[in-house]
């Protein structure tokens, strides 16, 4: 079941143990605030050349680098949309980051994921409306998907970590599934 294999827990994605780890980047790859510093600082200076070398991304793609220093062994970079209101296609620009990124996920043959809350820090989206789509677009790729084994959403702070457990749950409720702990 492709809902069984979404996970929700709060802590640093930095220390994952993942095959692969998504960073919430910004379109010059080279580097930033938030989870992408927290990231860079965490895998070393070589994750900063191979960006460099690949020289940028636009929003709602992604690319993947090598992980380095940290225990995942890839790095998905995916750029989300600055919230802007709702009306400049955010909500379709941030389905585009969690499916491309899911599908590089599935290119390189990483079986487990994890993902940060894209947008909801500097790009200020709105966290109910973004955990929402997280949940829907990963729940809908895993339907046709049986490579990945698990995707991991790791919510830094206690009000990303609620808003997205209910998401999980509202989404196993209008499935009309029974409801699992949200946790493993
Ligand atoms: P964006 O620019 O896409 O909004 P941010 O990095 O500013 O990206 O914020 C995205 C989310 O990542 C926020 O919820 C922020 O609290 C969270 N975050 C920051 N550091 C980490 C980390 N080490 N692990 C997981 N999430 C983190």
């Amino acid at each position: 079941m492709a809902n069984e294999r979404i996970s929700v827990v709060q802590g640093d994605i930095t220390l994952e143990r993942v095959d692969a780890i998504v960073n919430a980047a910004n379109s010059s790859l080279l580097g930033g605030g938030g989870v992408d510093g927290a990231i860079h600082r965490a895998a070393g200076p070589k994750l900063l050349t191979e960006c460099r070398r690949i020289g940028g991304c636009d929003t709602g793609e992604a690319v993947v680098t090598g992980g380095y220093r940290l225990p995942a062994k890839w790095v998905i970079h995916t750029v989300g949309p600055v919230w802007h209101g709702g009306g400049l296609g955010e909500a379709e620009l941030l389905t585009n980051c969690y499916r491309n990124a899911l599908r590089l996920a599935v290119e390189n043959g990483a079986r487990t994921v994890a993902f940060p809350s894209i947008s909801t820090g500097a790009y200020r989206y709105p966290v109910d409306e973004a955990s929402r789509i997280a949940i829907r677009t990963v729940s809908e790729f895993l339907s046709v998907d049986d490579t990945i084994e698990e995707v991991r959403f790791v919510c830094f702070d206690t009000h990303t970590y609620s808003a997205y457990q209910r998401a999980l749950e509202e989404h196993l409720g209008t499935q009309g599934l029974p409801r699992n702990s949200a946790s493993p």
